[in-house]
């Protein structure tokens, strides 16, 4: 069994699927994080539209985060730091992709919020009987200006394989 695509140890079915399908809702920031980024690999829209919050969530739409997410693939996720002040988070991270044959990353301070839960996320919760009066939201970024350096022939691939980069995503 591989790894789910967020890094974690777990498979993705033990790890981010169950936030997915709506039987669990995020615990953290940082979770949930994870698990945006697993559902751009696993190419699960609604869930990047359901969990960004309802505050901002007119500046996004459906039909361009898929065009845009359809010509990624999507390598591996670095979370750079975490951190957690009551009902706001803010995590750093960065998530290395591949487009039209040259590696790129996407490199993000995001900021979270916990929030009551809106109607959009309560619907695709499968507990029904037991809806949590409040959830984790994506609620924007800033993009740090900071290059990242790219990844050397011999390092350790971004993917997490344990394998050389150049015998890796960068072959
Ligand atoms: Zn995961
Ligand atoms: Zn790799």
């Amino acid at each position: 069994m591989s790894n789910c695509p967020c890094g974690s140890e777990l498979t993705y079915q033990q790890c981010c699927s169950p936030l997915h399908q709506g039987t669990l809702t995020a615990t953290n920031a940082h979770q949930l994080m994870k698990s945006r980024y697993c559902a751009f690999v696993v190419a699960d829209i609604d869930y990047l539209v359901i969990t960004h919050s309802p505050q901002t969530r007119h500046n996004i739409s459906h039909q361009s985060i898929k065009q845009w997410n359809s010509q990624c693939h999507w390598l591996g996720l670095d979370v750079r730091s975490f951190t957690e002040q009551g009902s706001n988070a803010q995590v750093e991270f960065i998530a290395w992709y591949k487009q039209d044959g040259e590696i790129h990353y996407h490199h993000e301070h995001s900021t979270f919020s916990q929030q009551p839960i809106d109607s959009l996320l309560a619907e695709r919760l499968t507990e029904k009987e037991s809806l949590p009066t409040h959830a984790w939201y994506y609620v924007d970024a800033t993009y740090p200006e900071q290059k990242i350096p790219m990844p050397k022939r011999n390092d350790i691939c971004i993917c997490g394989s344990n394998k050389k980069f150049k015998k890796c995503c960068g072959s």
